[in-house]
């Protein structure tokens, strides 16, 4: 497509964002660019629409293009079951003080809901509440733990944490509780926050970003309500899936499955597990620094089981509900929906490589598998659910993974490196650009915030 019918379909589009939206201009504060510019954004998931709305609203003509049929990315608010929106991707607001995802929660009146890890109760291995021994061994073990990962990141070279912690699990009998009490600390504690397997987090770098502070809070109508917000007034074309960007010179050339996009300067927020599958094909390819980053970053997996039972049969008044398993990270994690939604429902976590493993059983099995570990903890005659939903994050084509991780062999700068932009046409954001907030939705809307300054600025 030309320049010209670019415009074209852009202008028409534009024309029913433009009455959509002209009442909303001057309450959102739009105002005419002197030196208006067309920009693409790839990606329609949080900081793509931050970007975009951010632009927008500084008079440019923008357009989102994205490959799925909606929009949020990787925020993905079931509504199945009528009377629970429930999320398949992100759920909280982690630290909601201080955090700009609060700020926009605000703007809208979204209703949100607290769970707590002050509400927490470890099942050993045979499904008891652990008993107070337990709990005195198991925080000695999390104590030797976090020594053994701070003494190593004092070093010079890095290892991933399953080598740092080697000496210690290695003094205890692989039938042991204390071997299982130290993989349930592994899993629950660090592969479940960030994604990626003990084997290959980097101990120098895997907990390198920043947090804010206060109590998990998520939304009672699904995250879903934070992406609707941003993309109000946007023109977002979905179901256009990039195959090829031409991006050495203006106007950079932005070619789907269906058509082709020309603008002044592209902004890239395609997942990094896309970026490294290489799904989309850089024209001339991307250059070895940027190359470099995109293979040494670590895309993870988190994926989700909820399940709806027709009452509640567990601790009603606890948030997490966590379990010691016999096997390294097999349902280790729970939250329930009891205590802030007042519902009979129950989400289990899988992360990193049991997180991927099980995305090829089917829903049966995932089921029964999670089903075995709550009869273990709660007896042979807890109810069957009368209803599931699951998610399989790594085998999604437009994401290929939930969040990114520090690996061995990656430092935060190398984040640095993936944000670049090239030549004033190309620029980079999404959750891996983040070097400070990686791995989350705030980290997400602040790269697309920082994306849009530096075109502001050009
Ligand atoms: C299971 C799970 C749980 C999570 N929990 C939390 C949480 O509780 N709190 C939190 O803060 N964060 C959480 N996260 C992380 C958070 O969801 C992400 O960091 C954030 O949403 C990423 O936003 P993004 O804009 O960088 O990427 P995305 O949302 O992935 O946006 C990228 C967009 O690019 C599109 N795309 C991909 N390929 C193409 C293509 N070829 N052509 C066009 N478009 C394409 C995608 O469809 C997508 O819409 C979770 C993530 C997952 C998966």
């Amino acid at each position: 497509m030309d320049r010209r019918n670019f415009l074209k379909i852009f202008g028409l589009t534009l024309m029913i964002s433009v009455i959509n939206s002209a009442c909303r201009k001057e309450a959102q504060g739009y105002t005419a660019a002197s030196n208006k510019k067309r920009i693409v954004i790839i990606g329609a998931g949080l900081s793509g629409l931050a970007a975009a709305q951010e632009l927008y609203r500084r008079g440019h003509e923008v357009v989102v293009v994205e490959a799925r049929d909606r929009i949020g990315g990787r925020i993905w608010t079931s509504t199945q079951w009528a009377d629970m929106p429930l999320d398949f991707g992100a759920t909280w607001i982690h630290g909601p003080q201080g955090n700009p995802l609060t700020d926009l929660a605000d703007q809208i009146n979204a209703k949100r809901l607290t769970t707590t890890y002050n509400k927490t109760v470890t099942h050993n291995t045979s499904g008891m509440p652990l008993s107070e021994v337990e709990k005195v061994r198991m925080e000695d073990l999390r104590t030797q733990v976090v020594k053994a990962l701070k003494k190593a990141q004092g070093k010079d070279d890095d290892a991933s944490i399953r080598q740092v912690i080697k000496p210690l699990i290695d003094q205890f009998d692989e039938s042991s509780e204390a071997h299982r009490f130290i993989n349930f600390i592994l899993n629950g504690t660090i592969e479940h926050e960030y994604s990626g397997s003990a084997e290959k987090l980097s101990a120098q770098w895997y907990d390198s970003a920043k947090a804010f502070d206060g109590d998990d809070v998520f939304f009672a109508q699904g995250f879903k309500v934070i992406p609707e917000f941003l993309a109000q007034g946007l023109q977002i074309e979905l179901g256009q899936v990039v195959k090829e960007i031409e991006w050495e010179r203006s106007p950079v050339r932005v070619i789907t499955q269906k058509t082709e996009f020309i603008a002044d300067h592209v902004v890239v927020t395609l997942p990094l597990g896309v970026l490294q599958a290489k799904s989309v094909r850089f024209s001339p390819e991307l250059p070895h620094s940027k190359q470099n980053a995109i293979v040494k970053l670590g895309m993870g997996v988190l994926n989700k089981c909820y399940l709806r039972f027709p009452n509640v049969f567990w601790s009603a008044d606890a948030d997490w509900l966590e379990y010691v398993s016999e096997k390294h990270g097999e349902w280790t994690e729970w939250v329930s929906f009891k205590q802030a939604a007042n519902m009979p429902i129950l989400l289990g976590f899988n992360a990193a490589d049991r997180g991927r493993a099980i995305e090829v059983w089917s829903d049966k099995q995932i089921v029964e598998s999670a089903m075995q570990t709550l009869r273990t903890i709660y007896g042979g005659s807890i109810p069957e659910p009368i209803d599931y939903q699951i998610t399989r994050w790594a085998s999604d084509p437009f994401s290929l993974g939930s969040y990114s991780y520090n690996p061995v062999g990656a430092t935060p700068k190398i984040r640095q490196e993936l944000a670049a932009p090239l030549k004033k046409c190309l620029f980079f954001a999404g959750e891996a650009s983040d070097k400070d907030y990686f791995g989350t939705t705030h980290g997400a809307y602040l790269s697309g915030l920082r994306v849009a300054q530096e075109i502001l600025k050009l």
